[in-house]
């Protein structure tokens, strides 16, 4: 039995949507099928789900939300006219969506999700409608009955394990099960959704839950690139990556699977397939917990923008105990996560996410950490990126790091700070953001590009 999620491009059109019916069809074993909202059908398109948070948004400003509500509508009744679908579905999912913004408001975050959610929920109907109407035995699975049960944490909800036993009473249930991605119901039945882009989520805890034999996730890419096209052109494509190098690669920028998607799968020991919903006979990538070591000792280079470090820096700081531990007491108090720590004997850099302080929070934490800690330098540096070299096979060679820096030092590129952990699945480098491009090009050139001789 497979599991096969579709995202928001290829369930943006009606003519989108006969190209997933018919692969579909083509395969008995293709048994629950989750479904994102309708994503962009141009570039510069907007997602559903972007059109419902503003919708929520205005709702909860008291503004006038009868262009927004328009805007989403008319999505599904696009697909819909294309589809040829009664017009009674396109009236379930307008007062639906009513219903939603109608409801209490006192809870905002609450509110918010609800609305987010319904653009998965409506399309898994339509979707399911579309199914039925083409002669499939197909139905829409509710999450809440299902038991698809999930952390009170919205907008960023955790599955709780329960949900798993649950699940797994899908597979007595006849036909093709359409079921809808990026939400969950909490302990009290109220919607929190995961984080964006969050489907790839519920795909594989279904996996999980259902026991599939494979989690097939269709996108709009050939396979998983070994690094971005958008920076390198034609790059290589990846035919079999492990868990772990697909989590560094999805973690540092690879948007084609959400980085947290991986564990459910992975602890089941799920084989993941990316594949493209547009050319359904490529392979796509397989994601496996072990794969042969064909292809050098990288996999992929990924790179991310928008880190800032803290340096802090002490006299005999290796000798003080718990210093460590109350440097990130501070962090943990102003409720911030980190990413790396590199550190030397003296000294300790934290790598964090930019986008969780704001300039009163910044200069907040480091007095504390300067007075608290008794620190001879505390400093703050912005816009950093980091670039991630990834593949299990590093572990096996002598020399790529050594490789890495000096094709940076040969374009140009300054190294902000290095950090590599004892498996050796990922080696990263800080740059300065103004580097990163000029950075991924001559790594990927070194590792990738075939040597002319
Ligand atoms: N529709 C949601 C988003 O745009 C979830 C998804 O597509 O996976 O983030």
């Amino acid at each position: 039995m497979k599991v096969v999620k579709f995202g928001g491009s290829s369930l943006a059109t009606g003519s989108q949507l006969k190209k997933v019916l018919s692969i579909v069809e083509s395969d008995s074993t293709r048994k629950i099928i989750v479904v994102s909202a309708p994503g962009k059908r141009f570039a510069g398109d907007i997602k559903v789900t972007d059109l419902l948070i503003e919708c929520a948004r205005k709702a909860l400003n008291g503004e006038d939300v009868t262009e927004s509500v328009s805007s989403v509508i008319e999505r599904y009744e696009s697909i819909a006219l294309e589809l040829q679908l009664s017009f009674e579905i396109i009236e379930e999912i307008r007062s639906h969506l009513l219903n939603l913004l109608n409801a209490e408001k006192r809870s905002s975050n609450h509110f918010v999700d609800a609305i987010k959610a319904s653009g998965e929920d409506n399309h898994a109907k339509l979707v399911a409608n579309y199914f039925q109407k083409r002669g499939l035995n197909a139905k829409y699975i509710n999450p809440k009955d299902a038991g698809l049960f999930v952390t009170n944490e919205t907008g960023h909800a955790q599955v709780l394990p329960e949900s798993y036993e649950h699940l797994y009473s899908l597979r007595e249930q006849s036909g093709v099960l359409v079921f809808p991605g990026f939400f969950g119901y909490t302990k009290e039945g109220v919607i929190a959704t995961f984080s964006r882009s969050g489907s790839d989520i519920t795909g594989s805890i279904l996996a999980n839950g259902v026991r599939a034999d494979l989690y097939e996730n269709f996108t709009d890419v050939d396979a998983v690139y070994s690094v971005n096209p958008n920076i390198v052109e034609n790059p290589n494509e990846i035919s079999e990556l492990t868990y772990r190098e697909m989590r560094e690669l999805s973690y540092a920028g690879f948007s084609v699977f959400h980085d947290e998607a991986l564990i459910p799968a992975f602890r089941a020991g799920i084989p993941v397939n990316v594949k493209n919903t547009n050319n359904p006979s490529a392979p796509g990538t397989r994601i496996v917990s072990r794969r042969v070591q064909n292809n050098g000792p990288v996999v992929g280079i990924a790179s991310d923008k928008g880190f800032c470090s803290i340096y802090v820096s002490k006299y005999l700081m290796n000798r003080e105990i718990g210093f460590g531990r109350k440097l990130l007491t501070i962090l943990e108090q102003f409720e911030i996560s980190y990413e790396h720590i590199p550190s030397g004997i003296d000294e300790i850099t934290i790598i964090l996410r930019q986008d969780q302080l704001h300039s009163e929070t910044e200069e907040d934490i480091l007095e504390r950490i300067k007075s608290e800690l008794n620190a001879d330098e505390v400093k703050m540096e912005h816009n950093i990126s980091l670039i991630m070299i990834v593949g299990e096979g590093m572990k096996q060679n002598v020399g790529i790091t050594a490789r890495a820096a000096k094709a940076l030092a040969n374009a140009g590129v300054n190294i902000e700070m290095i950090n590599q952990g004892s498996s050796e699945v990922s080696l990263m480098f800080g740059v300065k953001e103004a580097n990163e491009k000029k950075a991924v090009k001559a790594i990927y050139e070194e590792f990738f590009a075939p040597v002319l001789v």
